[in-house]
């Protein structure tokens, strides 16, 4: 795994760093929206409210443990602000900073009624038991008290935690607040305790949505269709698993797989076994070892020949670097922030399409969006209805962004502008926001 948080200054240290990322990123597309006041610029740019807090917990040996947790409010311009809370070690002020106003651009893009925020604990799943995960939940959570809620900021899954970890979140918020109506609280919840069909796998098949329509606009060089199409995914978990299994349904080959543990290419060349792959990985704890795959590195993983690569683990993977070496023709972001600016000038100029993570992967938060109503009005749509307003919503917002990217000037780079994907995604996001911020005002 690449260590983000490194504090050396090497180079690559400094490419990686979160927030210049964030940056650069909101650079190459202000420069796009020339009307916009600068001071709004930056306003849209900064979180709102960051909220450190410390979480105490006493281990299953008795002895106490100090962990820190982040809950950072982005905006509120649409509603609530959303976003998931991950567990993980490379956790940081910095990263969730960055990570909250990617949730602000992406339920603008969707036009879904949220503002962006993120949250997170520092520590390491892997080596902790479900009892101290619980206990780290719901301190992490009384700790947050009322900076979370249905209407002011709503939680999610996210990097190493799931549905379980969110009925955690609901039941302890419920115990704060009885007699209330406070399914909405937190989204991504088991189906019992109001989850949405269809949650768990919404950001994977928000995944496929987009990339089955830009390649219907024709927005990838020689490629016109997921049936046939190479996959390599980067990742095992909450997205990467599930997409594995909604890109061979639509025809496409898994060709090569990969978790915290190394990754695997399928032997012949062809496609892998999912079955068995997941069947290992669940006996063994890694996809590593799977009989009839061969053990590549992940860097190796990064460089397979292939007509889509899902990057679906953690931030900062494909870097200067490594770019030249990625040899598909779509990179579909699973993952947020997988890629970062300098990679995206070399792919661009490679090619190489990206279809940015903040489209990409929106597929979660659109369905937590459809949770949400659904808990707020007390019903239960069908998994059919679920995924047919997905792919609707999918669909129109991929076809928003191909058209802003269609309608950059033709000698772009001539302007100094960027004119990939993720800028089209990131104006049509901005224009929204700046606009809505303006119709509001300024208060007071
Ligand atoms: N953690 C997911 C994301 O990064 C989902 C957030 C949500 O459902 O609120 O988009």
């Amino acid at each position: 795994m690449t260590d983000t948080q490194s504090s050396q200054s090497t180079p690559l240290a400094d490419e990686l760093d979160p927030e210049r990322i964030l940056t650069e990123q909101f650079h190459r597309a202000r420069t796009h929206l020339s009307e916009v006041p600068p001071g709004l610029v930056d306003y849209l740019r900064l979180p709102r409210r960051t909220i450190n807090v410390s979480v105490p917990v006493q281990m299953d040996d008795g002895h106490i443990r100090h962990f820190e947790g982040y809950r950072v409010l982005h905006s509120r311009m649409f509603g609530p602000g959303k976003g998931g809370i991950r567990y993980h070690p490379a956790v940081s002020p910095g990263e969730v900073k960055v990570l909250a106003a990617l949730m602000s651009w992406k339920c603008a893009l969707l036009h879904l009624p949220f503002g962006g925020a993120k949250g997170g604990v520092a520590c390491d799943p892997k080596e902790l038991s479900e009892g101290e995960l619980r206990r780290i939940t719901r301190r992490f959570i009384s700790e947050l008290g009322d900076n979370i809620g249905p209407y002011t900021d709503v939680p999610a899954p996210d990097v190493y935690t799931d549905a379980q970890t969110m009925a955690w979140i609901y039941d302890t918020y419920d115990q704060l607040h009885p007699g209330e109506n406070n399914l909405p609280v937190v989204t991504g919840k088991p189906r019992e305790l109001g989850g949405s069909a269809g949650r768990t796998e919404a950001t994977s098949r928000g995944c496929v949505y987009t990339a089955e329509r830009l390649i219907a606009l024709g927005g990838v060089p020689g490629l016109d269709s997921l049936q046939g199409a190479r996959v390599v995914i980067q990742g095992f978990g909450n997205v990467g698993r599930i997409a594995a299994r909604l890109f061979q349904e639509m025809g496409a080959h898994i060709r090569a797989v990969s978790d915290s543990g190394g990754a695997i290419l399928a032997e012949n060349g062809d496609t892998l076994d999912l079955d068995r792959v997941e069947a290992h990985k669940a006996d063994h704890g890694s996809v590593v070892g799977v009989p009839g795959s061969r053990t590549i590195t992940n860097d190796d993983l990064l460089a397979l020949e292939c007509d889509i690569l899902v990057p679906a683990a953690l931030g900062g993977q494909i870097h200067s670097g490594n770019a030249t070496r990625v040899a598909a023709r779509l990179v579909v972001e699973g993952a947020n922030r997988p890629i970062t600016p300098e990679a995206d000038d070399v792919l661009a100029a490679r090619g190489i399409v990206v279809l940015p993570d903040i489209l990409a992967n929106a597929g979660g938060v659109t369905v937590s969006y459809y949770e949400w109503v659904q808990n707020i009005e007390h019903h239960s749509w069908s998994l059919e209805e679920v995924n047919n307003r997905l792919r609707t919503r999918m669909f129109d917002a991929t076809d928003r962004v191909v058209a802003r990217w269609r309608g950059f000037p033709q000698d772009c780079a001539e302007q100094g502008l960027c004119g990939d994907l993720r800028t089209a995604a990131l104006v049509e996001a901005l224009d929204r926001l700046a606009k809505a911020t303006l119709q509001r005002g300024i208060w007071p």
